[in-house]
């Protein structure tokens, strides 16, 4: 697997496109505001072919680029929760003005819990995570031993619960859940540098009551 980050937005959100080399076949996941292009020209440069956006929660931070993506990739699915589609159909900021409009729309599917997604031959299972958000999902590869947290867990800390759509009892049932995976796991979430589950088992501070 190649995993390529952008950064942007005016919460510096993260968008990745992860990539399955053996296939060419990759998927991007969040679209933050203003930073699918580039992942978008390097998939173009290598000839990979985009099957999905794939979107952690429907927070305007990481759904800002969407129709980026379908209007270079019309052929792939966009999948998000269905909890969370209301904020893809009407697109809102929570806490702040937005300088942009995001067009709305709808899902072409739902990542559920359990399901099993393919980005080529790379096998991701949906974790449902709510929390942060009511539809927020984590994005597991075994194989690889990777996990895509959104906004559930940060390098240091984790997703704000003070938001009008959060629940901090779910936040924590969330939070004790992907802590169970292996400490090696490798993290890439929603907002700041990558990490580990056994770093922030160790030394973050948020998780130090679960
Ligand atoms: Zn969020
Ligand atoms: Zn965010």
């Amino acid at each position: 697997m190649k995993i390529h980050v952008n950064t942007g937005g005016p919460v510096a959100t993260n968008g990745y496109l992860i990539v399955d080399e053996t296939t060419g076949m990759a998927a991007v996941v969040d679209a933050p505001y203003s930073t699918v292009a580039p992942l978008l020209n390097i998939a173009a440069h290598h000839n990979y072919q985009i099957t999905q956006l794939l979107l952690t929660h429907g927070h305007w931070d990481h759904i800002a680029d969407h129709q980026v993506v379908t209007d270079s990739c019309p052929q792939a699915a966009v999948l998000i929760h269905r909890l969370d589609e209301p904020k893809l159909i009407r697109p809102i900021s929570l806490f702040m003005a937005l300088p942009f409009v995001i067009p709305s729309r709808k899902a072409t599917g739902y990542l559920e819990d359990g399901q099993k997604l393919q980005v080529g031959k790379l096998e991701f299972h949906v974790l449902f995570t709510p929390g942060h958000s009511p539809g927020h999902v984590a994005l597991y590869c075994p194989a690889e031993g990777m996990l895509l947290a959104g906004d559930l867990l940060f390098a240091g800390s984790i997703g704000r619960t003070d938001l009008p759509d959060s629940n901090p009892r779910d936040m924590a049932a969330s939070l004790a859940r992907v802590l169970k995976l292996p400490d090696e796991t490798d993290v890439r979430s929603g907002h700041g540098p990558p990490t580990t589950i056994g770093a922030e088992r160790r030394t973050n501070p948020w998780l130090e009551h679960l």
